[in-house]
């Protein structure tokens, strides 16, 4: 009998303890990290990181342990676009498809970067289009439509972001230069000449030393797509985690995989796959700082997932995905796959949808 009751007495413990360990982790109780690197690989699902895995074996991606699901609606449809999708991971609010920054009544809502500026930490914008496409264009601009590349470009000037890498140039020289897409006379590349390194060329950037404020601009709009990538986006992370990394408030940097979206769209496997390791790449010099630093949140989430990519035949000898479908041209509805590292990382575990990524992320910004 005594046995019994101690058996009993070990049980109940051990239920109180499992379920203590089993709580969700939720922002308010975690220490909220210095820094944060937010990846997005445009329309990255499931399915596109099985392919990368199938032919790559191992990813940078398996090292986290902290996963989760985004359910990915905008509030007037159930299939979402890139600068809504973003918006909500930007800004914690959940929006129309096409609005930028924007409530559904077209206010400006606040994104997760200009939250670090007020906390004076160091700022970083990487894409592998151009800098003003859909997707960053959420964390700096308040504008109705995506085709704005101008005005855009104009908020990514006057926010003074320290580090801005991608395609995108022409849309920073006046009109009547060579190679301009703006239609008026503003010069946003002498502006920002007077406060940033400035590089052009991969050859330029190999060249840069260590500036804490730098804008490398390498294509006249969009980048070339992984395999002709002439700065890898592994180099342009390190890169950027070696500028931002000399600020003492800590930073935030974004690092969209922008042409997983683009070959899932033209039913391009192959580049597909590509630009998913090119992303997995990246990831991995990100841990590898993150691992070091013991501060920085690392997340790795997706927009939306483009193409309702199957895989369908392969060959596990040759490590080789030979046969898969791509059900649409444009976006699905199925939910996106989240990783997350470091300090914070808790607390996206589970089921949310993009907004809770925002506004997790600006809890942490407004709690340091
Ligand atoms: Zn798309």
């Amino acid at each position: 009998m005594r046995l019994i009751k101690l058996l009993s007495s070990v049980l109940i413990v051990l239920a109180v303890f499992s379920r203590i360990i089993a709580e969700p982790a939720s922002a308010e109780n975690v220490t909220p990290p210095k820094n944060i690197i937010l990846f997005i690989g445009d329309g990255m699902g499931v399915g596109h990181i099985s392919a990368a895995k199938i032919e790559k074996e191992t990813l940078n991606l398996e090292q986290f342990k902290v996963l989760g699901l985004l359910s990915t609606q905008a509030i007037d449809s159930l299939i979402t676009d890139s600068p809504a999708a973003t918006t909500a991971l930007a800004t914690g609010v959940n929006t129309l498809v096409g609005a930028i920054g924007v409530t559904p009544e077209g206010d400006p809502l606040k994104n997760v970067l200009e939250y670090s500026k007020d906390r004076g930490k160091g700022t970083g914008l990487i894409a592998t289009s151009n800098v003003t496409d859909g997707t960053p264009a959420c964390f700096v601009a308040h504008v109705s439509s995506r085709h704005m590349y101008a005005e855009i470009a104009d908020a990514i000037a006057e926010l003074k972001i320290d580090v801005i890498m991608g395609g995108g140039w022409g849309y920073f020289i006046p009109k009547n230069h060579e190679g301009s897409l703006r239609q008026d006379a503003r010069d946003l590349l002498s502006e920002l000449s007077q406060t940033h390194e400035m590089v052009m060329t991969p050859q330029q950037f190999r060249a840069l030393g260590k500036p804490r404020r730098l804008i490398a601009l390498l294509a006249q709009e969009n980048l070339p797509p992984a395999s002709l990538r002439p700065v890898p986006l592994i180099e342009m992370t390190q890169k950027a985690i070696e500028a931002l990394s000399q600020y003492e408030n800590g930073f935030f940097l974004v690092v969209e995989g922008s042409q997983i979206d683009w070959a899932s769209h033209h039913g391009n496997g192959e580049q597909l796959i590509e630009e998913v390791i090119d992303l997995d790449e990246a990831v991995g010099a990100a841990l590898e700082f993150a691992k070091t630093d013991q501060q920085t949140l690392v997340l790795v989430v997706s927009d939306h997932e483009t193409g309702g990519y199957t895989i369908l035949n392969g060959s596990v000898k040759k490590k080789k995905v030979t046969q898969a479908s791509f059900f649409t041209e444009g976006h699905s509805a199925a939910m996106v796959p989240l990783f997350a590292y470091g300090p914070g990382s808790e607390a996206f575990a589970g089921i949310h949808d993009l907004a809770f990524v925002g506004q997790t992320l600006i809890s942490y910004l407004q709690n340091p």
